[in-house]
């Protein structure tokens, strides 16, 4: 049960981050290409001492096998791949990086890898698009990378082209500050407890005293929150509720859908605790209300309705409009031209735009859409 009570706070502190991350600046790095060659080598990594199978996670450190010559120290433009094996770890000493198809991840020292990290998040956002119906890049640009979220005082990866591809970010919490995740429509932030490597966990008491903080697997769940932000925001902007409803709505499916690939995507949805009912008592008459004032004055410390309304509205709506109504929601509100929050999470609240978001909802599924979710959520 404390764990599940402490599961249940790392979550919502997890998922206020997205309200509560770094503003961003209005100027942004210039985008520059690497030069050095050895950006584009593709290193092996010398497999570990497999990890016994009663031990599901325990982290060993890896020898580096990386030709990387002339990448200077403190740039974290050096590539290491892993080896594809779950059982090997790697072990990051510097500031590094690995290439997929359609992400960089941008990795702090002291993260423990296991060998098939990037085979397992390649799965999640191809799974992430399936669901969504989005591509993870649609007619969207990276102009260049938000520095202000680079937690080091500078930014390693400050030569990094990104392409279109979405800069993953896994930092490491070694103060013990309680550092949380988040994601724009420009990257998404991990802070992973279970990718921290055994050395930097046993030196902060914090964290090595509390057997339940960390998971004998990988939590995916906050990392598909996450992304699923990012991906969505790639397409439009959306009300608070449907922007937290729908990245934990999109994270659950996307991980049922591979609970057959990895016990970790299993276990990162079947300990998760979803919740069904919010504060105010939802009703026919009042769902639209409610809606429109998109829990605006919640303060921080009582955040969390609108990632339970928003899910519970998009399980409605897949239910009774189709599986493609998030993707014509987002097309809507694009066609809407719906201003960006200055934070760049959601659409800039004003209650015109709020109405003008429910307008688009009653456009796409109907007239009575409130009022239907209304009676259908009461059932619940
Ligand atoms: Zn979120």
């Amino acid at each position: 049960m404390r764990r599940r009570i402490l599961c249940i706070t790392i979550l919502l502190v997890a998922l206020c981050a997205v309200a509560c991350g770094p503003k961003r600046e209005a100027t942004e790095e210039p985008t520059v290409t690497p030069t050095t060659a050895a950006v584009t080598a593709t290193p092996t990594v010398e497999e570990s001492t497999p990890t016994p199978t009663e031990v599901p996670f325990t982290p060993t450190p890896t020898e580096e096998v990386i030709n990387n010559d002339g990448v200077p120290e403190d740039s974290g433009c050096f590539r290491i791949k892993l080896s594809g094996n779950k059982e090997d770890h790697f072990l990051t000493t510097r500031f590094c990086y690995i290439e997929s198809e359609k992400y960089f991840l941008l990795l702090d020292k002291d993260v423990d890898l296991p060998g098939d990290f990037t085979q397992q998040m390649d799965l999640l956002i191809d799974a992430l698009e399936e669901v969504t119906g989005l591509s993870y890049v649609p007619d969207y640009k990276p102009d260049g990378m938000d520095c202000s979220t680079v937690r080091f005082g500078y930014n390693p990866w400050r030569d990094m082209d990104y392409k279109d591809k979405i800069p993953i970010y896994i930092f490491i919490d070694r103060e013990g500050q309680n550092l949380i995740s988040y994601a724009t429509n420009m990257h998404a932030v991990f802070i992973s407890d279970e990718l921290t490597s055994e050395e930097v966990w046993n030196s902060i008491p914090l964290f090595r005293d509390n057997p339940n903080r960390r998971m004998s697997y990988i939590d995916y769940f906050p990392i598909a929150h996450e992304l699923a932000h990012t991906i969505t925001l790639r397409h439009g902007w959306y009300t608070k509720i449907m922007t937290e409803g729908s990245a934990d709505y999109f994270a659950e499916k996307a991980l049922k859908s591979l609970s057959d690939k990895s016990t970790d995507f299993a276990k990162s949805v079947e300990n998760r605790l979803f919740f069904t009912t919010v504060r105010d008592k939802i009703t026919a008459q009042n769902a639209e209300k409610i809606f429109i004032a998109d829990y605006l004055n919640l303060s921080h410390a009582e955040r969390g309705d609108e990632y339970t309304l928003g899910r519970m509205i998009c399980i409605y709506l897949a239910e009774t409009y189709g599986d493609s109504f998030f993707k014509d929601y987002a097309k809507a509100v694009s066609e809407e031209g719906f201003p960006m929050e200055a934070g760049g999470i959601w659409f800039n609240y004003s209650e015109a735009n709020a109405i003008r978001q429910a307008e688009v909802f009653k456009s796409l599924f109907g007239d009575d859409v409130f009022t239907k979710f209304g009676e259908w959520y009461q059932k619940q």
